[in-house]
């Protein structure tokens, strides 16, 4: 099994990714291999109200609370493989 840690601000469609797996998948003859897909959320630190918060949408990287643009991103671009486990 395999762990894929995706932030939301990556742009990685879930499906595709689920789509290519099964391509590796069957080309490393492993039909048991299994890809968990982990979706972070993205948050962002503003600097004006200085306030962390998760934000919805990854075309509008703002402030929730005041609307500031002058924020920091401090989650949501992991990809990370977080465990491998093929037997
Ligand atoms: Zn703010």
């Amino acid at each position: 099994m395999i762990r894929l840690r995706v932030g939301a601000l990556r742009q990685v469609v879930p499906d595709t990714l689920e789509f290519c797996w099964t391509l590796v998948r069957d080309q490393q003859d492993m039909p048991e291999a299994e890809l968990v897909l982990e979706l972070v959320p993205a948050a962002v630190r503003c600097r004006a109200c200085d306030r962390q918060s998760e934000i919805e949408s990854r075309w509008s990287v703002a402030c929730p609370e005041c609307g500031s643009a002058d924020v920091e991103v401090v989650a949501g671009e992991e990809f990370l493989v977080t465990s491998v486990d093929v037997t």
